[in-house]
């Protein structure tokens, strides 16, 4: 169980206060990422997909129980038709004091006056390369310059954006062309070692100091910058030539566990404790009266399974057999 609420947070029995919700809306995505859910990987039927009448019942538990973040993430939420009411609806939801959005850019230029709004709080993009064809051969699309244009947009629109780029052995070369974009633009660009989880456990990626080791060599003052930009575990570093910030997402080489703030909601209704076990509770057999008990004590047992920390050193512990795109990453 959760042992106390202090200052409006739920605290875990390890004393971390849980505040964050990532929820995935969907598992559809019209992209292929190669290490996420490339082509052969299975929707889950419609039915099984929550309402956005059941995310919203949950959002107003998990407020009342001192969550008050919420990511909308995927599969890819911008093709999840009346994504936009849905995300208004939770703005403007009481006690709720972030609604932000991770998303592939694809659909985000024609997308981004709503967003604008609406007051979406922040915006992280999906951009594992520059190079037209690589992108192409990781996603399975050609988009990358679509990508590119609602990059641009959604900076210039003063919207907070983030930059998410996972690291694969085969985008090494393209870690100073990335990191350039926070130089050009007010841009935080992340950078994401490759988690075994899902279609990630077939790939492996880069590290932290396998990139660090790079853009030191071009940016020599690069130092950490101390700060938290948002919800998440990146770290971030900053060079005087640039905009944004570098940031690194490190879930292998720098466990960050200890200041793990999260719950995850996947698209078919689990609540996921931690993205490592398939440990958590069934909210949708809640919603739909086919399991007994309360939303507030069912998200609270949920809390109270969070282990200390994930296993993706010892692999064969991983109990989690869901795809990310399930997931939302
Ligand atoms: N479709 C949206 C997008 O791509 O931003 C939202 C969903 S996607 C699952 C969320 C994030 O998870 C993306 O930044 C994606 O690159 C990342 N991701 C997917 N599989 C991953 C893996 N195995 N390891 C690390 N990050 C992963
Ligand atoms: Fe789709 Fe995002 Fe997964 Fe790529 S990372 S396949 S865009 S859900």
């Amino acid at each position: 169980m959760f042992t106390e609420r202090q200052d409006e947070k739920v605290k875990d029995k390890l004393g971390r206060n849980i505040n964050y919700l990532r929820i995935s809306v969907t598992d559809r995505c019209n992209l292929r990422c190669k290490y996420c859910m490339p082509a052969g990987v299975l929707d889950v039927c419609h039915e099984e997909i929550l309402r956005y009448e059941e995310f919203l019942a949950v959002c107003g538990t998990a407020v009342r129980l001192g969550i008050n973040a919420f990511k909308i993430t995927g599969g890819e939420p911008l093709i999840r038709r009346d994504i936009i009411p849905f995300m208004a609806e939770l703005k403007a939801m009481d006690g709720v004091r972030a609604v932000t959005l991770t998303t592939n850019g694809i659909y985000l230029e024609e997308h981004l006056p709503e967003l604008v709004r609406i007051g979406i709080d922040g915006i992280n993009i999906s951009l594992d390369t520059l190079d037209r064809e690589q992108f192409a051969d990781i996603t399975g699309t050609d988009g990358l310059s679509r990508v590119v244009t609602a990059l641009t947009a959604t900076a210039e629109s003063g919207i907070r954006t983030k930059v998410n780029a996972v690291m694969l052995r085969q985008t090494r070369s393209q870690i100073l062309p990335l990191a350039a974009l926070a130089e050009t633009m007010p841009v935080d660009v992340r950078f994401i070692e490759v988690m075994p989880i899902g279609i990630g456990r077939f790939e492996r990626g880069l590290t932290e100091d396998d990139a660090l080791a790079v853009l030191q060599q071009k940016y020599t003052d690069l130092r950490p910058d101390g700060g938290t930009h948002g919800n998440g575990p990146a770290t971030y570093w900053k060079s005087e030539d640039m905009r944004g910030s570098i940031g690194f997402i490190a879930a292998n080489t720098h466990k960050f566990c200890d200041a793990c703030n999260r719950l995850r909601l996947t698209s078919a209704g689990f609540l996921k404790s931690c993205l490592c076990y398939d440990l958590g509770v069934d909210l949708k057999a809640v919603l739909r009266g086919k399991a007994g008990g309360t939303l507030e004590g069912a998200i609270a047992a949920a809390i109270g399974k969070k282990p200390q920390g994930h296993c993706f050193g010892e692999r064969e512990e991983i109990t989690e057999g869901k795809t990310m795109n399930q997931i939302g990453g």
